[in-house]
């Protein structure tokens, strides 16, 4: 059933469904320790048939809706660095990777409010909305190596949060493919008080009531600089080295329908912006 419903979808997909070996292997976990444990025992999960890379909101909607008929799990995959486990495939599952989903969609600098491709990976959307003199001041650990929808799909908190809100207070509206593969845009509205504020289902749902595939941030203005601290012990080295691995692997991942160059391991990138105003 798994191999027609994958066939199907190459017809409005072509090439952009994926099922040589890398691609798959690469999509078959996240970062969760115990299934870095088995890895290391020799013991591998298994790959999902094939990885899927929409371009578009319809597209993931027709990808849904096809899985949806044909009762195929679909399993939808960001930038691979959560460390909870939600992603593990089985052999018959199809991943939905949202990398191509990716890029700024609508900066409004007078309502301070910037739309991205749930795709985008944090740093870029970071980058991107300081050019213009605004933060979205969401800055996770992972920011180099985790996604805008991703952030929403596990409701996710950053360094910056006790200043500018988690997740959930820093995003303005989103635009949802629902399990039916309808489309859910939410309003933009700075705060609703007529009925349940429906965004919040989303956040931290982690790809069980669907596949967002837009995110609207209200912005802030850019702090005029910033600094940071590093500090090293053997400890820390210990756990960098195991860290780095880690990113490494992820950092892999990045390029993975991504036309740019995945980024430096996130340690050294740390150590080189030590004092740096940004
Ligand atoms: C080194 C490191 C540091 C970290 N630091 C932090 C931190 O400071 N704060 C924090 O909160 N987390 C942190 N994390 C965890 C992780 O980075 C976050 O949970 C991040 O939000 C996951 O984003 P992702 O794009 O990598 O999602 P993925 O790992 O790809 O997916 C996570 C879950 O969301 C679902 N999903 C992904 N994209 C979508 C989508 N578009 N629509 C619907 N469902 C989707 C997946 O199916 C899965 O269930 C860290 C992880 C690492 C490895």
């Amino acid at each position: 059933m798994t191999d027609v419903l994958v066939d199907q979808l190459r017809e409005r997909l072509g090439d952009r469904v994926r099922t040589d070996e890398e691609t798959r292997a690469d999509h078959r976990r996240d970062t969760w320790v115990l299934s870095d444990l088995l890895d290391f025992r020799g013991n591998p999960g298994p790959s999902p048939k094939a990885v899927l890379f929409p371009e578009s909101t319809e597209e993931v909607a027709h990808v849904v809706r096809a899985c949806r008929e044909a009762r195929v799990p679909l399993v939808p995959f960001g930038g691979g660095s959560g460390c909870c486990g939600a992603i593990r495939a089985e052999a018959d599952v199809l991943v939905l990777s949202t990398r191509r989903l990716r890029g700024l969609r609508d900066l409004d600098p007078v309502a301070m409010v910037a739309t991205f491709g749930a795709g985008t990976m944090g740093i870029d959307a970071e980058e991107t909305v300081e050019k213009e003199g605004f933060t979205i001041g969401h800055w996770p650990q992972s920011v180099e190596l985790s996604t805008v929808g991703g952030w929403v799909a596990t409701r996710a908190s950053g360094q910056f949060s006790t200043l500018y809100g988690s997740i959930e207070d820093v995003v303005l509206a989103l635009e949802v493919v629902l399990p039916d593969g309808s489309i859910l845009r939410t309003r933009r509205t700075p705060r609703s008080a007529a009925g349940p504020d429906l965004k919040q289902l989303f956040m931290g749902s982690e790809g069980l009531l669907g596949v967002v595939t837009e995110v609207t941030f209200s912005m802030r203005p850019r702090p005029e600089s910033r600094r940071g601290i590093a500090s090293s012990s053997r400890i820390s080295r210990a756990g960098s080295k195991r860290f780095g691995r880690s990113c490494g692997r992820v950092g892999g991942r990045r390029s993975s329908g991504s036309t740019t160059p995945p980024r430096p391991p996130i340690v050294s990138w740390i150590g080189a912006a030590r004092g740096k105003p940004s």
